[in-house]
């Protein structure tokens, strides 16, 4: 049985708080999402990001209802619900979800009670359903494999497509219509490392080699919606993979030189990544998991 204590522990790790969000965590010992404020930023004619506490959201304004991307927290959704209100006053129709954390998907309950039907690749159901303490109201509906469009009347639609084991084995990548405009989910952490969730089907490898082949379909045009960070572009995205690539080899060659993996975070990666730490995956959490796949 876990204790309270235990239980708020797990919660943060599950959850990217913010660090301002874990001050008032120690002062209070529970969560509070009063203080948050969602924002929105009009990204293109048709699509908005909203952000809060915990991941991104996207919003798309369809010929015949809204669509939106991540959900965030249950504590927010009357503040979601109203700031999308403020966009549209087209009905709620789908919530995609870009994978199954709970930074993202906690909300889901509340938007399937105001009319969204919720979607997912079949990995977040799954690993949804296995979690004894997410509200059921808030499973996916409607799953789908590998691709799936999802029509919002007239000629606007959502495509989606799943990338197998990065970030999890869960990933999907949205794109909006014709907007270019794209919702990355957690394949995206703008200038920091990423969490790669080596326990839910993530990998290293996977991470580079999905993220390469979203990035190769878009242009320097396209706005990117990252699971964390400001709106960005297909160079940002690609800082990110040069990043997770050389630091890679910059722990490998430490490893070839005998260092051990305490020596290795003890010596630690070149200054010019001080800053992509942070409070969530520090330099050595980033270290550890690179080295679980070296
Ligand atoms: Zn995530």
């Amino acid at each position: 049985m876990a204790t309270r204590m235990q239980k708020i522990q797990q919660w943060l790790r599950s959850s990217l708080v913010t660090a301002a969000a874990l001050v008032t965590l120690t002062v209070s010992a529970q969560p509070t999402m009063d203080d948050v404020e969602i924002k929105a930023t009009q990204v293109s004619e048709r699509v908005f990001m909203l952000t809060g506490a915990g991941g991104n959201i996207g919003v798309y304004v369809g010929d015949n209802g809204v669509a939106m991307v991540d959900a965030q927290y249950a504590a927010l959704t009357d503040k979601i619900a109203a700031a999308i209100s403020e966009i549209s006053d087209k009905p709620l129709q789908l919530l995609v979800n870009t994978h199954y954390h709970r930074d993202h998907v906690d909300g889901n309950a509340g938007f399937v009670e105001r009319g969204a039907k919720v979607v997912a690749h079949e990995n977040v159901l799954s690993r949804l359903q296995a979690d004894a303490e997410f509200n059921t109201t808030g499973l996916p509906t409607i799953t789908f494999d590998n691709e799936l469009v999802l029509k919002i009347g007239g000629d606007s639609q959502l495509f989606m497509r799943h990338y197998a084991t990065g970030h999890t084995d869960g990933d999907a990548v949205i794109w909006f219509g014709d907007e270019n405009v794209i919702h990355a989910g957690d394949m995206f952490f703008v200038d920091r490392f990423p969490f790669i969730d080596l326990n839910s089907g993530g990998n290293v490898q996977g991470f580079i080699d999905n993220v390469s082949a979203v990035i190769a379909e878009l242009d320097d045009e396209t706005k990117i919606i990252p699971g964390h960070g400001p709106l960005s572009t297909k160079q940002d995205w690609q800082r990110l993979v040069s990043m997770v690539i050389i630091t890679r080899e910059e722990v490998r060659l430490m490893q070839t030189e005998g260092l051990s993996a305490d020596e290795i975070v003890e010596r630690g990666l070149s200054d010019q990544w001080d800053s992509w730490t942070w409070g969530f995956i520090t330099e050595e959490r980033w270290i550890r998991t690179l080295l679980q796949e070296l």
